[in-house]
This record gives structure tokens, C-alpha cells and sequence, in this order.
């Protein structure tokens, strides 16, 4: 099979004396660091003591906060005569995390997404059109060098501007996309408002990652775009974009383990979850030099995918991000992850591509609303109509989540739109 990367064929025990000897290494750079250099020779931690790759749990966890405490480069290995790029994460989830780069990291990181780009059939005849933002988040420079890397002709179209991307899209004859999925789904529903049939476009292949989302959501986009969509799973922690990337298969994200180590670990007792349990992710940084990265909790809950992948790469797989820990909402003592609700929303054809939970307090008692969208022609004048389509959304959800939310359809495009990730849950109860 045609590949980018012999590292994509690797045998499994190929990958495991890579993988040693790459931590060795890692963990000899990561105690240049203050941060690293300190907690290391705590821990009783050398490279030599490092002996096989289960002994990599002898190193403590990092955690955001950690990051966030040696800011702004505690962690860094290197001067800043060596450093020539920094990102930041979007800072979803509070205030940013910095991530400083060498010369080598970025050309590292840059065959690692052409290595994805290329395992989904992108090549250099392809057009490249990069609908993410760019600056700080990684996911616009990400793709941006593995896009020139294979040699596509690369658009920077950064984000928004429903027109001029679709002008575009037709003038330079675009075959890829990389498009937040929420953004994808809104791009694909104003294309289809105004008549326009995406068989008409050159379009073939949407690149989709950065926040949550299901296989519903997929299947829509793929739909509304008339493309092949494949899930993009990355972090600023680790690079940026291409840490995991779907095949041809779409069955799960092969993580690259030659560049990482992922575990899957309980978040109470940080002990690894049994085959295919789900657990938090934990990802070590195996190659990079300015700043390296040992057992990131990364919040983000997913499970390993058991057995072999058709495609042949023995790069394990990890499934669709559930949601990251913090997003779940703990209602009436039941868990659920927004992820559910979006699964149960996309399955109705009326809902639009656009919703909002909303957490609110009645007599104490905490409540969910959802905001649903509906597409232009279901919001019609008949209560009767919607009222059973109310009811029976209602009833789908709760079968799922196993409390009862209320349901808001509203019409199409007047939820708020994130010109990034969306936020897709929006707490109003009191606080304190
Ligand atoms: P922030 O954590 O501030 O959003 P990043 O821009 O680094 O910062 O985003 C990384 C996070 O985005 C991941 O930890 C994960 O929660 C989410 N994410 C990235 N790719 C995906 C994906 N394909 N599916 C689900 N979530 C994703
Ligand atoms: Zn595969």
C-alpha cells in the first residue's frame, strides 16, 4: 500500500523498541527543564532507569495546571534562541496554555499531518482550503504545513465569511477542507438554503476535528457537503493537530505511537481501564525537543478501539472523544455528556444544525433546556405539528439521558454561531 511514512507499517514490536528508546530519550531532554528537572528527580526518575515501556507509569502525571503554573516557560528545555514558534491552546476551558517550538518540532510535527492528510487520499494535485482559524490555535498552521508538505496548493482562508469561502471553493476548484464541525454543519445548510448542489463543487474531502462531535453530525456533513468527512484529533499540549487522524476505514483515529504514548487511565485512581473501557486520555510527547510533555492528563474521556484495522496499520485506534471531563453535567444525580444529546438531536431529520443546552435552576432543582433548531421548512405555523415533534424529541431524550429536558425549537439560525469551537452548553443557573 502507497504510504508517506514507513513509520505508518511499522510492526507492533517495531513500534515498541521506537517507542522505549524515544522516551529514553524524552524523558533525558524533558529534566533540562525546571519544571521536568524537579519533578523527575523526585519521582526517582532517569532515562536508565527506564527499562521497559510499563515503567513509563513510574513517571508522575502532568496536568493543565501544572502548565498553567510554569507559565510562561517552565517547561521549555531549550533558550529561546532555539525556540521559533509558540501556540497557545483556545483556552476552552480557562486561561491558555503556551507551547514554545524548535525548528525541528515544527518539521516534525508537519510530516506527522502530512502522514494523515496523505492516509485520507489527499496529494499534491489537491487544492487545499483551510477554513479554521489561524494565529494561536494550532489547528490553522497545523494543517497549513502538512497541506504544503504533500505539495497541495493551500488556501489560508481562516474562518467565516459563508461567501467569500464558497467563492473560492468554485474559482480555485477546492477538493479539501478543513472545517470545524459545527461550522461545516452551518456551511453545508447555507449552501443547501440557497439552492446551490454541492455535486456542482470539486469538493471531495472535509477534514473535521477541534471539538466533539458524532457520527450523526458526520453523516450530515458528509451529506450536506457531498464529501468523504474523516475526524482530526489533536491538542496544543501535544503539537497541535495530527496526533490521531482517521483512515480510509472510518472506524476510530490511529494514534501515531512512533510520536506519542497514549494511555487510557481511570481519572479517580490514574490506573489504566480495562481493553476498551473509557477512560481519560494520558499522552506523552515522544519527539518534541523545545518543550517536552510526560503523561498529559488531557480531560478528554475516549476508550482504545480493540483489534486489528482493516487498512493494516497497527497504530491503535481510539474512538470519538465523548466529551471532555469537565463538560459533563451532572443533573439530578445523572451523568450525561452533551455528545448524547447532540446523538438523539441529529437523528431527527426536522432539527437543523444548530443547538444549545442550557443549565437553569427551578425551585432549587437543577434543569436542562435545549435549543433546537429546526430546518426552514419544518418550522411551520401548525402548534400541532410541533408540539408532537416537541414531544417526541422530548421522549427520545429522556430514553437516553434519563431525565426529562425541555425542549425550545426555535428557527433556523437564531441560535448564537462561535466563529470556532461551539459552545455548546451554557450554564444560567445562580451562582454561589
Ligand atoms: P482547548 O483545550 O483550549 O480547546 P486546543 O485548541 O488545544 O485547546 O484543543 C484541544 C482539545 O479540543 C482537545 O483536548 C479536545 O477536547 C478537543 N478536540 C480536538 N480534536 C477533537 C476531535 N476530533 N474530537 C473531539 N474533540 C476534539
Ligand atoms: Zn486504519
Amino acid at each position: 500500500m502507497e504510504c508517506f511514512d514507513r513509520a505508518e507499517f511499522l510492526s507492533r514490536e517495531e513500534l515498541a523498541t521506537v517507542q522505549l528508546a524515544r522516551l529514553r530519550n524524552v524523558v533525558s531532554q524533558a529534566m533540562r527543564s525546571p519544571f521536568y528537572g524537579a519533578r523527575l528527580r523526585e519521582a526517582g526518575v532517569s532515562p536508565d532507569s527506564l527499562r521497559s515501556l510499563d515503567d513509563l507509569r513510574r513517571i508522575p502525571c502532568t496536568t493543565k495546571d501544572d502548565l498553567r503554573s510554569q507559565y510562561p516557560d517552565g517547561l521549555n528545555t531549550l533558550p529561546v534562541s532555539e525556540m521559533v514558534r509558540m501556540h497557545a491552546s483556545s483556552g476552552t476551558t480557562g486561561s491558555p496554555t503556551v507551547i514554545h517550538y524548535t525548528q525541528n518540532d515544527i518539521n516534525l510535527w508537519a510530516d506527522l499531518m502530512a502522514r494523515s492528510m496523505h492516509m485520507v487520499g489527499v496529494r499534491r494535485e489537491d487544492v487545499f482550503q483551510n477554513i479554521t482559524g489561524y494565529g494561536l490555535f494550532t489547528g490553522g498552521l497545523g494543517l497549513h504545513y502538512g497541506a504544503e508538505r504533500l505539495g497541495c496548493l493551500t488556501i489560508p482562508a481562516g474562518p467565516g465569511n459563508t461567501a467569500r469561502q464558497l467563492k473560492f471553493m468554485r474559482d480555485f476548484r477546492t477538493t479539501v477542507a478543513h472545517i470545524i464541525p459545527s461550522y461545516a454543519l452551518y456551511f453545508g445548510a447555507a449552501l443547501r438554503d440557497s439552492g446551490q448542489d454541492p455535486k456542482d463543487l470539486a469538493l471531495r474531502i472535509a477534514l473535521i476535528g477541534a471539538e466533539p462531535h458524532t457520527e450523526e453530525t458526520r453523516g450530515r456533513i458528509e451529506e450536506l457537503l457531498d464529501v468523504k468527512a474523516y475526524n482530526s484529533y489533536g491538542l496544543s499540549e501535544m503539537n497541535g493537530p495530527g496526533v490521531a487522524f482517521e483512515c480510509l476505514q472510518q472506524a476510530g483515529m490511529h494514534i501515531w505511537e512512533d510520536a506519542y504514548i497514549a494511555e487510557i487511565v481511570d481519572p479517580e485512581t490514574l490506573e489504566p481501564v480495562a481493553e476498551g473501557e473509557v477512560g481519560e486520555l494520558v499522552m506523552t510527547t515522544l519527539c518534541r525537543q523545545g518543550m517536552p510533555i510526560l503523561r498529559y492528563r488531557t480531560k478528554d474521556l475516549t476508550r482504545f478501539i480493540p483489534g486489528p484495522c482493516a487498512c493494516g496499520r497497527v497504530h491503535r485506534r481510539m474512538d470519538r472523544i465523548l466529551g471532555r471531563a469537565d463538560d459533563m453535567l451532572i443533573i439530578k444525580g445523572v451523568n450525561i455528556y452533551p455528545m448524547q444529546i447532540e446523538q438523539v438531536l441529529m437523528g431527527f431529520p426536522e432539527v437543523g444544525e444548530n443547538y444549545q443546552i442550557e443549565m437553569e435552576q427551578e425551585n432549587f432543582i437543577d434543569q436542562i433546556r435545549v435549543k433546537v433548531e429546526l430546518k426552514e421548512e419544518f418550522f411551520v405555523e401548525d402548534m400541532r405539528v410541533l408540539r408532537d415533534l416537541q414531544k417526541r424529541i422530548t421522549g427520545k431524550l429522556r430514553d437516553e439521558v434519563l431525565i426529562t429536558p425541555r425542549i425550545d425549537l426555535v428557527q433556523h439560525n437564531s441560535l448564537p454561531k462561535a466563529e470556532g469551537k461551539a459552545q455548546r452548553v451554557v450554564d444560567n443557573r445562580p451562582k454561589g
